[in-house]
């Protein structure tokens, strides 16, 4: 598994910006303070979001996407997803994968409009470019709590405590099972609400990786801070979610959090424990 990328919709750093955060990575040597837009690879067959960045980051981090078959969108945010990267098949040598798309119900309606309003574009070759996109990805929308099968994996939708980019757009965040592992991708998310909490009651994760935009900021009803983080892995741990042998990972890290790699790695250690690790770019995990 790779972290293809682990910043915030920005990237740290964002070049537009001069907080502290920003000017110290741009001027550092130290490539986990230089964050892409966030994307993870479970394998070379399932994608989790595809933005920006992770065009790059496969060519950095040597990841092959030819045989992908799942990708799994959490949301149409711009750093989630980048309809540019929709063309990169198409401009395959080598015959393109067929790959199904999972996505929520309104998020599919939002992108059919999407769709329509590029096709009424009077551009000559955006027609048959889509035509393309149909014959290479089968949209599939996802319900909330309904477990899925997709290939070995057992799949299923929690929802993001966040605000999509289409309207009434349901946010995905993912609980992946395969051969008795649990594995959860937390972004985009505010603190989580109990309906998200019952769901995941008693399924014990191997890996958890939530999004820390906001660091040591306020509280943010959109995404997470350190103190959101801390209740949730607190409350977790009260479940059952989350054991003493669970890994856990930060990602979608912003440069509003205010801590750079090292002072947010040594802030959640002091107040989680050893079991906590801020992701970097290009930064692997074993199979899940
Ligand atoms: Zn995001
Ligand atoms: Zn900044
Ligand atoms: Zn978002």
């Amino acid at each position: 598994m790779i972290f293809l990328g682990t910043g915030a919709s920005e990237a740290i750093p964002n070049p537009f910006c001069e907080c502290e955060v920003c000017r110290k990575a741009l001027a550092s040597d130290d490539p986990r303070e230089k964050r892409g837009r966030s994307a993870f690879s479970i394998d070379e067959q399932n994608l989790i979001d595809f933005g920006p960045d992770v065009i790059n980051a496969a060519g950095r981090f040597g990841l092959s996407m030819a045989h992908l078959r799942n990708l799994f969108y959490t949301h149409f945010h711009s750093d989630h997803c980048d309809f540019v990267n929709w063309e990169n098949p198409r401009m395959s040598v080598t015959p393109p994968p067929h790959f199904r798309v999972f996505l929520s119900e309104p998020a599919l309606t939002g992108v059919k409009v999407f769709r329509d309003l590029i096709l009424s574009y009077p551009s000559k070759d955006y027609e048959r470019d889509i035509r393309f996109y149909e014959q290479t990805m089968e949209f599939i929308p996802v319900r909330l709590y309904e477990p899925f099968t997709v290939d070995d994996m057992t799949v299923s939708a929690v929802r993001g405590i966040h605000s999509g980019r289409f309207v009434n757009e349901i946010v995905l965040n993912y609980l992946f099972e395969r051969n008795g592992r649990h594995f959860l991708y937390a972004a985009d998310t505010g603190p989580y609400n109990e309906e998200n909490y019952e769901f995941l009651k008693g399924k014990t994760l191997d890996i958890l990786v939530t999004e820390c935009s906001f660091g040591k900021s306020a509280p943010e009803k959109n995404h997470q801070t350190c103190d959101s983080i801390i209740q949730m892995v607190d409350r977790f741990r009260k479940d059952g979610v989350v054991s003493d042998r669970t890994e856990i990972w930060l990602t979608h890290i912003g440069h509003k959090g205010g801590l750079n790699h090292t002072e947010l790695q040594q802030k959640m250690r002091e107040m989680v424990g050893p079991q906590i690790s801020v992701a970097y770019d290009g930064l692997r995990l074993a199979a899940f």
